[in-house]
């Protein structure tokens, strides 16, 4: 049989599928990536966290942090399609009794899951008795600022080519980018980018990123975002090991869904994990057998959640993990998911 035949075949057979065989053959195919794959990804990130690690221990040796470390959907075994993205966190240590964090919905900006961190007692403890004066603006933390001293450093003072020669990567800094972003080829079609991430963590448990808010005005400059992210995958997984679930699964199909449908691309891990969260409490039965009406169940309360413009975070109900896209982005979005609710199968064939 031709090799045209045979795919003609592949695909008479697929047609034949359901909803729920076609997910799960999307998922082997597309979704799931190759165990050596991700741990070429993860040697890569790994080699230049350590890099990073030396070059900041000798430039800077007062610069008051803790150990950065890697972390994000390559370490949990949520990436999908390609092994491709990583995050560098850069835990900052701030003094209890110079810096405060104010929750966003207390301020003029009203904006539940972003927060100010402001300077106080600067009259006993003046301008520079923290490290991290050099990064007040208007008499708060500006994570823009703390971004550009990192920039500074990482993109501007590193030698990266060397560095890279030794290594055998290439490596370069991405400018322009929303935040700090090294781009790492590892092998002659494999690239990786690894974001550099500026993280707080608060008395009280809360981190904060310095990452950008996205719609920035003016007045968001010195926004912190609150993530959330470890405690809705721990959540994830909890719920999934305790009824050997398909929560992890839907997710990644999800994922890959929109990473590969340029008209999703703007639906994140944050929105579609906290989407599932909210649908587990409602529905009982993620055993494997479901994914094919879980999923059903995801586009529709997605496409709910776009007509009201609204996603609350399952940890901060206040919080809308919409608040970030245009109305028309939201329309555009909806509008997309909703013409799928007829053709699911539409969202697969990528
Ligand atoms: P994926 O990028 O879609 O595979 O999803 P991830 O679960 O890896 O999420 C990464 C995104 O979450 C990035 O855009 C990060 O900026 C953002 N993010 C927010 N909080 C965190 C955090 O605590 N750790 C990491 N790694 N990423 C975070």
């Amino acid at each position: 049989m031709g090799r045209g035949a045979g795919k003609a075949e592949l695909q008479k057979a697929r047609m034949r599928l359901s909803l729920q065989e076609h997910l799960w053959a999307f998922f082997q195919e597309r979704v799931a990536i190759p165990s050596e794959e991700q741990a070429l990804a993860r040697r890569a990130a790994l080699d230049i966290c350590a890099e990073l690690r030396v070059f900041l221990h000798a430039k800077l040796p007062d610069m008051p942090l803790r150990e950065m470390y890697l972390s994000g959907s390559l370490y949990d075994d949520l990436q999908v399609v390609t092994a491709d993205h990583a995050q560098l966190m850069v835990p900052m240590i701030l003094e209890k009794n110079l810096w405060s964090p104010i929750p966003g919905e207390d301020t003029i900006m009203n904006l539940p899951g972003f927060w100010l961190v402001r300077r106080e007692n600067l009259e006993y403890f003046p301008r520079g008795s923290s490290y991290w004066d050099r990064c007040m603006v208007g008499g708060y933390l500006s994570p823009k600022s703390i971004l550009e001293v990192f920039e500074k450093l990482v993109a501007g003072s590193i030698n990266w080519p060397a560095i890279g020669s030794v290594l055998d990567y290439i490596i370069r800094p991405v400018v322009p980018s929303e935040t700090l972003m090294l781009e790492v080829q590892y092998e002659t079609d494999r690239r990786l980018y690894v974001d550099f991430l500026p993280l707080l963590v608060m008395e009280d448990g809360v981190s904060l990123i310095a990452k950008p808010h996205r719609l920035a005005a003016e007045r968001h400059e010195n926004l912190w975002r609150q993530s959330f992210r470890v405690a809705e995958t721990a959540k994830l997984r909890a719920l999934d090991q305790e009824d050997a679930g398909c929560r992890c699964a839907c997710l990644k199909v999800i994922k890959a869904v929109c990473k590969l449908n340029p008209a999703l691309a703007r639906l994140n891990a944050s929105q579609l994990t906290n989407a599932i969260l909210l649908l587990s409490e409602q529905e009982g039965d993620w055993t494997q057998e479901a994914l094919g009406d879980r999923f059903m169940q995801l586009l529709r309360a997605l496409v709910g959640h776009l007509e009201a413009g609204r996603l609350p975070c399952i940890f901060n109900l206040k919080v809308n993990l919409f608040c970030e896209l245009t109305p028309q982005e939201i329309d555009e979005l909806g509008y997309t998911l909703y013409c799928a609710l007829s053709d699911p199968e539409s969202l697969l064939r990528t």
